[in-house]
């Protein structure tokens, strides 16, 4: 996610998806023209970057030049008229590619069309990286599309917001927070009570309940492929590695489109599971509304595992390495994701000793207080 003055953007199109789109475009435009001189005009500013990795794969004989358009009020009837800066050469003859970073209503397009057209080149096309059809007014669609994306406002890779974020290799899209809904982080070691919490916060709040360890478990449940993987680690007291426990907390997720929010339980445990939560939250237009820590003294926090060992029936509860060792990896691994949410003003801390409703009414009080 990048912020641009008052505004955040995440991720839309990824460098590779833009550069495998170009290598198409590149192939159609050699094709189309084979044999052929081009002479390809960029419009300036968006278009740089564009134009400069698709030249690198034009096998014709070419040439490039940049023209700017730039608007001023005159006196015909229209008010407004336009032209174009920096068209030096003869056009009258030669096959000629305007350039376009993005096409979206298509009406300064129809203006350069017109203007370059008046040049009498033997053909006149028009290449661009993205198109939006939606918001499209022109007279004619591009004659060369790289992607067609849905009306979005985008930045990055030649295109700016107030003439700035032009300099990314992926594109990004503005994010539409959804202020209404409620991503809670439920944070706390092993034993500290998030599950139990969860089921009540869960109904009391109309949110869902996603726990990474109950989806673990689960998968064991059923003998899949994840779950195998997942066993291997969970039984030494291990976090399954990030790729696969990211992976699958999108999929959870993605399966609630309308849910109201979530009480993330178990998750995230590293860093880096943070950072694609904030990544992957924001590229749904949503983003987490707090980590309430559940805080509980390091003995306390053993006797619970003994007594839940009595009747959870997990492997992981019953063994007091285990359990030592779930706890080291908590302080080592897992602890640190506190700070990422700090430094955000996110982070909330509750003593987690007490009786069930008694921590649940302090967690209420901390949850009415963030809507
Ligand atoms: P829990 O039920 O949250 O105590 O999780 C049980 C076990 O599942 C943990 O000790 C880890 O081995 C694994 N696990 C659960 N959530 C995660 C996560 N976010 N990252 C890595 N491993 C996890």
């Amino acid at each position: 996610m990048i912020k641009i003055k008052d505004k955040q953007f995440s991720v839309f199109i990824e460098e590779k998806e833009i550069q495998a789109s170009i290598s198409i475009l590149a192939q159609e435009i050699n094709h189309h023209y084979k044999g052929q001189e081009v002479v390809f005009i960029g419009v300036l500013n968006g278009a740089f970057m564009f134009a400069s990795d698709l030249l690198k794969q034009i096998d014709l004989d070419c040439s490039i030049s940049f023209v700017k358009v730039s608007s001023y009020k005159g006196t015909n009837s229209t008010g407004i008229v336009h032209e174009l800066i920096g068209v030096n050469e003869s056009l009258k003859g030669k096959n000629v590619v305007i350039l376009e970073d993005i096409v979206d209503t298509g009406l300064t397009l129809d203006k350069v069309r017109v203007l370059l057209g008046a040049e009498h080149p033997n053909t006149l096309k028009i290449a661009t990286l993205l198109f939006k059809p939606d918001a499209f007014l022109g007279k004619q669609e591009p004659d060369f599309i790289g992607l067609h994306i849905e009306n979005k406002f985008v930045i990055g890779y030649g295109l700016d917001y107030d003439e700035l974020g032009r300099n990314t290799r992926d594109i990004y899209k503005l994010t539409e927070e959804n202020k209404n809904m409620l991503n809670i982080v439920l944070f706390g070691p092993p034993g500290a009570g998030k599950g139990t919490q969860s089921e009540r916060l869960i109904e009391k709040y109309n949110l869902k309940h996603l726990s990474t360890g109950d989806i673990f478990r689960a998968n064991i449940g059923g003998g899949t492929d994840l779950g195998k993987l997942a066993k291997s680690y969970i039984d030494k007291g291990q976090l399954v590695p990030d790729e696969v426990t990211i992976d699958m907390l999108k999929s959870e997720v993605s399966k609630y489109p309308d849910a109201k929010g979530f009480i993330f339980d178990g998750f995230p445990r590293t860093n880096a599971q943070a950072t694609a939560l904030d990544q992957f939250l924001a590229s749904q237009d949503t983003s987490i509304t707090a980590m309430i820590a559940l805080d509980v003294p390091e003995e306390e926090l053993k006797e619970r595992l003994k007594k839940r060992a009595e009747s959870s029936g997990r492997s992981d509860d019953a063994d007091p390495k285990i359990i030592e060792n779930r706890i080291a990896v908590y302080r080592k691994e897992t602890e640190p994701v506190k700070t990422f949410y700090q430094a955000q003003n996110k982070y909330i801390a509750i003593d987690g000793v007490g009786t069930m409703d008694e921590i649940s009414e302090r967690l209420y009080i901390s949850v009415d207080r963030l809507n």
